[in-house]
């Protein structure tokens, strides 16, 4: 399989907008000066990847973001032989790139990945932090600015797809969530251009409808989603339209449950 697609590599200058909630960004520098591997859970869409890229900016440090799936596998991380030019010539993966180059390595959703990856992975995060090259006979050791990150929504989790203890023992692990209201309006704000007063009758309205999370809805609607709604209304679009393409269309197909989150987004505009 071609990871190409699916990794992200940010370039060190552009320090993307981060707003904190507590103090993640000091522990994730201590992690980061310490040769720390560093684990985040949280619901999708709350912030877990611009706070990587963030913090990756910020440290000057390049940053190799891989998006994981049920058919990634561990070459797909250290790389491969691949056939060029009619010559065959080993392709180092993200994960061997930002090894060689110190640099961090994202891991997003990490648990949906096949299970030979978590075999790379240990000798990585104890304090040998070794990444070994099968194929290439190669022993790296990952130099001082190396980090690996992984996150995970627990969510999502079901018995077969969870981090095994010997895995998450290996981690200093964080929680995320939705940011609290005052910060998510600002970052709504921010994000999309709409006024803070309208940000915060979304914000309002996020409230309401992440009451009903568990009900009938799997997840509560995401930071990310709010910034659509808002782009949106900003470019024009009726609230209550931007807010049925957004915040209800994603999030269910239940003709009861759309209603019942339509009635929660009437009575806010
Ligand atoms: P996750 O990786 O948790 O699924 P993202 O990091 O992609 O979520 O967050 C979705 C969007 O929400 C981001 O693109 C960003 O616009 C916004 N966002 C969430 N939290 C923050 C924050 N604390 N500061 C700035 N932007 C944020």
């Amino acid at each position: 399989m071609d990871v190409a697609a699916t990794v992200d590599q940010q370039s060190q200058q552009d320090v993307p907008f981060y707003e904190p909630v507590g103090n993640e960004c000091e522990l994730f520098e201590h992690a980061f000066r310490q040769h720390l591997p560093f684990l985040l859970k949280g619901p999708t869409g709350c912030g877990k990847t611009r706070f990587v890229s963030h913090m990756a900016a910020r440290l000057g440090r390049p940053l190799y973001t891989v998006s994981c799936h049920d058919d990634l596998t561990a070459a797909d991380l250290t790389g491969r032989y691949l056939l060029q030019g009619g010559e065959t010539r080993w392709v180092d993966g993200p994960l061997t790139r930002a090894v060689r180059e110190g640099g961090i390595c994202y891991l997003d959703e990490v648990v949906e990945a096949r299970k030979d990856v978590t075999v790379v992975l240990h000798p990585l995060t104890d304090d040998r932090r070794l990444l070994p090259l099968e194929r290439t006979g190669e022993l790296l050791e990952a130099p001082d600015d190396f980090m690996l990150v992984v996150s995970y929504n627990p969510g999502y989790q079901h018995i077969l797809k969870s981090l095994k203890p010997s895995t998450r023992q290996r981690f200093v692990a964080m929680s995320f969530d939705f940011p609290p209201p005052a910060v998510e309006r600002d970052i709504v704000a921010a994000e999309s251009g709409l006024p803070a007063q309208q940000c915060a009758a979304l914000i309002n309205l996020a409230a309401r409808l992440r009451a009903m999370k568990g009900q009938d809805l799997e997840e509560g609607v995401s930071t990310r989603l709010l910034i659509y709604c808002a782009t949106l209304m900003v470019n024009g679009v009726s609230a209550t339209q931007a807010a049925q393409a957004t915040l209800v269309e994603p999030l269910s197909d239940d003709a009861d449950v759309q209603e019942g989150l339509m009635e929660a987004i009437r009575a806010t505009f």
